[in-house]
């Protein structure tokens, strides 16, 4: 049923990192221009992250409203899907999942008659979809397949089925999960490749990551599996379902940064880079702004625009950047971890240079960020 998801995936409404290539290739006049530019990843990330930033919020009657049914059956699912439906809704105000009777469910959770989990058909196709649990899978992974398959209802598609894939993974089988069987099974990716999207498979012999393929895998030092939806999964939901006000989401332009915040408990998650002393909310009055928050308001120069007229954006963290080379990369610890800093800011991950730190929260301090219980490594 892999085919059926794909026809409506390409209907999703959202911009992808392909619409950025086509921009691209309107803007820049020149095939030399082009073939300079389209080579600049940070050129690229700049253009990707100043598209992404330039929707605008809904009102509660926008919200898609989807309807979910749960056979008795899958009852060892229970608890994870009703965490899951909660975590999709806090995470993307756009969507409202609710649990309702079968015939005015848009997605039907179930058991499947073949073993393992899989999802037929997304919520707006004809018959919706079907998503099939089996009751035999390992308890260990019940929680992130239920995100998983949710996804899928949702229209979302493997990670490592994005166009560009072959930068940053290598398959090694044949299995049919894996193998595209046409250019039109491959997709259009809506955030830049992603090694924590619930929607990859676990590495292992039949797929691996490419080391040498993109930097973005210095990021995930080992190769745990995936247990929640990623800081970029948020950021792919929220652009296909155009954030709304509702009860539990009315988000105000906070008074220090200028920003957009709705004031939620929602940056602790993965991948967030928060400086000491931030508190794990979405502002109210400092610091990036959750997913959802960046969108425009009408008739309002927001901050993301005025910081686009200083060349700076706001990247997969949330923080902006200026892509600019400002100190020497070192290797330092946080949190028990060892990350490393090339010592550009930006262009989408990392502690950013102190001008654009201090764009949103003025007590940043670069060398604080990375200073570490040993002595730093300068590589
Ligand atoms: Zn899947
Ligand atoms: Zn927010
Ligand atoms: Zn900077």
């Amino acid at each position: 049923m892999e085919k059926e998801i794909d026809k409506h995936a390409i209907s999703l409404s959202a911009v992808s990192a392909y619409d950025v290539d086509k921009e691209l290739a309107a803007l820049l006049e020149t095939s030399y221009e082009k073939a300079q530019r389209s080579s600049d990843s940070i050129y690229r990330a700049k253009c990707f992250y100043e598209i992404q930033t330039c929707r605008e919020l809904g009102n509660t009657e926008d919200q898609c409203k989807i309807g979910v049914y749960v056979n008795e059956t899958v009852s060892t699912y229970h608890g994870h899907i009703t965490k899951t439906i909660k975590d999709i809704n806090i995470a993307a105000p756009g969507i409202k999942l609710y649990k309702t009777d079968s015939n005015n469910a848009k997605i039907t959770i179930g058991e499947g008659k073949e073993n393992g989990c899989y999802t037929q058909g997304i919520f707006k196709g004809p018959h919706g979809a079907y998503v099939h649990l089996d009751t035999d899978w390992s308890k260990d992974w019940k929680e992130q397949t239920t995100i998983h398959e949710l996804l899928h209802a949702l229209g979302f598609q493997h990670e490592f089925k994005r166009k560009d894939a072959e930068k940053y993974v290598n398959i090694n089988t044949d299995d049919y999960q894996y193998i595209d069987k046409g250019d039109h099974q491959k997709i259009r990716g809506l955030t830049r490749f992603d090694p924590f999207s619930v929607m990859m498979y676990p590495e292992d012999e039949e797929m691996e990551r490419l080391e040498n393929g993109d930097i973005v895998w210095r990021l995930k030092s080992g190769t745990t599996p995936n247990k929640q939806m990623s800081e970029l999964d948020k950021v792919a939901l929220n652009l296909v379902f155009r954030p709304c006000i509702e009860n539990d989401y009315n988000p105000k332009i906070g008074p220090v940064t200028d920003m957009l915040y709705c004031g939620r408990s929602v940056m602790t998650g993965n991948q967030q880079i928060t400086p000491t002393g931030t508190d794990g909310r979405c502002g109210p009055d400092n610091w990036a702004n959750c997913p959802a928050c960046r969108v425009l308001i009408d008739g309002v120069k927001m901050k993301c625009q005025k910081m686009h007229d200083k060349g700076k954006w706001q990247g997969w963290s949330g923080v902006f950047y200026c892509g600019k080379k400002f100190t020497t990369p070192k290797t330092y610890g946080k949190n028990g971890t060892s990350l490393e800093h090339d010592g550009v800011c930006g262009p989408d991950n990392g502690p950013p240079c102190n001008d654009c730190g201090r764009e949103l929260y003025p007590e940043y301090e670069y060398s604080k960020e990375v200073e570490s219980d040993d002595d730093c490594v300068i590589l």
